[in-house]
């Protein structure tokens, strides 16, 4: 029998979060609003800087808020420490502690709360056995693969019963093969496990293969929230378009669009009148599709580098060689108009405070 009990999974909303890490600088993370569906996998993407692994401290109670709410299911835990929340953090290194077993990694916690061996070993043994690590519960952790190391510290971070699990770039650690498996793995457990997961990543491909919702970030605000499916098909901006990768940012009368670079139709420039003139620059085979880099021959400088992502059989029934002039169109039905997007801080109006939850919640927040 397993006796470990699954916790309730947790709907976490954040209202106008705010963090400023020093008076008078630009602040990290500004006056988010998002709402995480519980039981959902939520990845926390964009570039390096741009207040991701901040978003989520401040869930986890390990950083301050400067202002704005964090609830989890309408319960404000805002200023709740770390411990009383109902949050767990897996980190990018593990963390696990090297000279002791996965067992008492495991059960380090529940040490601290002083609960009896016995008791703590047969919690943390069937967690580890939830995780198929069961058989290399004495093992200490420099004698386990990095995928084992990962179980554990999954199993460590499972043993509070978090209803949401934080997870700070968990893969970055791994080399490319065993990211792209412990990837599928932590995409099981989060739906075996039924719980809430928020997922820091600077990869677009790591959030595409995981989240259920997508949160696209840059200087510390959300460009896009969406599906995976709804952001690379409908990127919001210039930034999303650029950062979700495979589009091409193009300058129209009626103002900036993108297109999926394997949505763009090519054609010799002595086969046809039409689209915009460009020439090839580079041809690279990738297998599956071959990779064409072009540079359209009128374009501002910072539009002028374009790509045609062409089938394989497309490209061998018609080759292009590089230095060939080339047109290049699409079907309007496949042009994104794109907004605006984000200004880094400096540039941008300070919005009006938004409006804090904490004094609706701060009282309902004691009682629980
Ligand atoms: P990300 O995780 O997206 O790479 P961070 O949340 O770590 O970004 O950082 C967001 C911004 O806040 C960056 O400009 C970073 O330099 C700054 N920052 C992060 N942590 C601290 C800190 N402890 N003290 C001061 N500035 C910080
Ligand atoms: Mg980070």
């Amino acid at each position: 029998m397993n006796a470990v009990v699954t916790p309730v999974p947790a709907a976490v909303e954040i209202v106008a979060l705010t963090k400023r890490y020093a008076p008078g600088t630009p602040a990290a993370v500004d006056q988010i609003d998002l709402r995480i569906a519980s039981g959902s996998y939520c990845c926390l993407l964009g570039p390096s800087g741009c207040g991701k692994s901040t978003t989520l401290r401040m869930i986890a109670g390990h950083e301050s808020v400067t202002s704005g709410d964090i609830l989890l299911d309408n319960r404000n835990i805002t200023n709740l420490p770390a411990a009383a929340r109902g949050t767990a953090m897996m980190f990018q290194s593990f963390a696990l502690f090297p000279h002791l077993s996965a067992t008492d990694n495991v059960a380090f916690s529940l040490k601290m709360k002083g609960i009896g061996k016995a008791e703590r070993h047969k919690r943390a043994n069937d967690l580890l056995e939830r995780v198929a690590m069961g058989h290399l519960a004495a093992r200490k952790p420099g004698e386990l693969s990095g995928g084992q190391q990962q179980r554990v510290a999954l199993a460590r971070a499972l043993i509070t019963e978090p209803r949401v699990l934080l997870l700070d770039e968990p893969l970055s650690a791994l080399d490319p093969f065993l990211r792209i498996q412990m990837r599928a793995e932590l995409r099981r457990w989060q739906k075996e496990l039924g719980l809430t997961f928020v997922h820091v990543t600077h990869s677009q491909e790591e959030a595409m293969a995981l989240a259920d919702t997508m949160v696209v970030m840059n200087h510390g605000v959300i460009e896009q929230v969406g599906s995976p499916h709804a952001v690379y098909n409908h990127p919001a901006s210039e930034f999303v378009a650029r950062f979700m990768g495979g589009h091409n940012v193009l300058d129209t009368p009626a103002g900036p669009i993108a297109v999926r670079n394997d949505h763009m139709r090519i054609a010799a420039a002595s086969e046809g009148t039409g689209g915009l003139a460009a020439t090839v620059t580079d041809v690279e085979y990738q297998g599956t599709y071959v990779l064409l880099g072009l540079a359209l021959d009128a374009a501002a400088p910072e539009r002028q580098n374009v790509s045609v992502l062409l089938g394989e059989a497309a490209f061998l029934a018609r080759p292009y060689a590089q230095g060939e002039p080339v047109r290049l169109s699409w079907a309007e039905a496949d042009a994104r108009a794109l907004g605006p997007g984000v200004k880094p801080p400096g540039e941008r109006a300070s919005a009006p405070a938004g409006a804090s939850l904490r004094d609706d919640t701060a009282a309902l927040a004691m009682t629980l």
